[in-house]
């Protein structure tokens, strides 16, 4: 028999990265040493005391059992405590949080709670490739909001055309940004929440670097506005804050409808996170913050090291105010897949190519900032002795 695949995963994009990983594989056989700066990953272990944690929990049977569905209370309750004390924001824990198996899962999922086929899904472009992806498998149409340099990475909204905004139900914003490195202030995000309170269109805020920041200047939640838990929801992670990418815990906060829509998808499809690991996210969230403004130290001093290098090789970019990324035009008439590539073979470094993220990607590279003063300095070392 053949299998055939569903029409679902027939359209989602090409896989971008097939080349680099094949030539990784090419040159890891060769014994290059390959140093790579392509994923979004911290390199650095999740502090102990949340370790700890964990291992207590995990010896206490209830946590062996079947978890609730949206979330223990007291994870939520220390959700609330964070957006409160963070952020100003207050929060219901029975309403208005639900805890999620990673952010991932919750923006897969979202889609299917609200769009039916034929809806449109307004997305980032370049952006994270799951807002599109959730829309595709929910039968939606996702459509791109170009992040232009000249408009500082913002989507602009007044240039959606008017029949698109008459089909569209939802749109995924996220700052600070991925791929961009790009910050929003406020007055950003209050004209994201006039735009969908006039158009109706759910609001979906990707906040999963919050709190990778710099120069004591800490971002703002997207529910800080007035009016957003009208129209809004935020997504939350615990992964890039306290390097827990693997454990796969976030939550999403916000409009109580929107909650329990995600809620009532997620409650047929998965059984929530082990409750030890909830245990742990409680420890994280709930102790003293020390480690994450250490955390804060190192990518600075990464970015300002790497971008040091960038600066005397002539590449163009703005410093980032956030996130472990920065985001570097190529060099002139030299395609942003060509470029990595090339990079890749001379010099055994892994880049990402900005084309992989969406059309407007095209033009730049991204590096992530996920590898010690050491390799990084190795890794830019290496690529300052290539003649463009
Ligand atoms: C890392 C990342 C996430 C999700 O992380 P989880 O580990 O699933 O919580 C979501 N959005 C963006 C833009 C990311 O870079």
């Amino acid at each position: 028999m053949k299998i055939e695949r569903a029409d679902r995963l027939k359209v989602l994009p090409p896989y971008l990265f097939a080349e680099i990983d094949r030539k990784k594989a090419e040159l890891a056989e060769k014994g290059v040493d390959i140093i790579s700066l392509g994923i979004g990953d911290p390199d650095l272990p999740t502090p102990p005391h949340i370790i700890e944690r964990l291992k207590r929990a995990s010896e206490t049977t209830v946590n062996h059992q079947y978890p609730t569905y949206e979330g223990m209370p007291a994870f939520r309750q220390s959700v609330a405590d964070w957006y409160g004390s963070r952020f100003g924001v207050d929060l219901d824990p029975d309403r208005e949080i639900v805890s999620l198996i990673g952010s991932k899962e919750g923006i897969a999922h979202i889609p299917l709670a609200f769009i039916n086929p034929g809806e449109v899904v307004l997305c980032a472009d370049p952006g994270y490739p799951v807002y599109r992806i959730g829309t595709i498998f929910a039968g939606g149409e996702p459509v791109n909001m170009p992040l232009l340099k000249e408009n500082d990475f913002l989507p602009d909204l007044e240039s959606i055309p008017v029949d698109i905004l008459k089909r569209a139900r939802m749109i995924f914003i996220n700052y600070p940004n991925n791929p961009t490195a790009a910050s929003a202030d406020t007055d950003f995000f209050q004209s994201v929440v006039e735009f969908a309170t006039k158009n109706e269109i759910i609001v979906c805020h990707d906040a999963a670097y919050t709190e990778v920041y710099y120069d004591d200047e800490p971002p703002h939640s997207f529910l800080e506005i007035p009016g957003a838990k009208e129209i809004g929801v935020e997504f939350h992670s615990l992964s890039k804050t306290y390097n827990m990418t693997g454990w796969r815990i976030g939550f999403a906060c916000g409009n109580p409808e929107v909650i329990a829509g995600l809620g009532s998808i997620k409650a047929n499809i998965d059984s929530g996170i082990f409750q030890a690991v909830q245990e742990a996210g409680i420890e994280a969230l709930g102790s003293d913050q020390k480690p994450v403004a250490d955390l804060r130290k190192t990518y600075q001093n990464r970015r300002d090291l790497a971008c040091g290098f960038l600066e005397k090789m002539g590449f163009a970019f703005s410093l980032p105010k956030a996130t472990f990324y920065l985001w570097v035009s190529v060099p002139e008439g030299v395609g942003s897949a060509d470029f990595v590539s090339r990079v890749l073979s001379e010099t055994g470094v892994i880049l990402t190519p900005g084309s992989g993220f969406g059309e407007s990607g095209e033009g730049y590279f991204r590096i992530s900032l996920t590898v010690n003063d050491e390799r990084l300095t190795e890794a830019l070392t290496r690529m300052s002795r290539i003649d463009w």
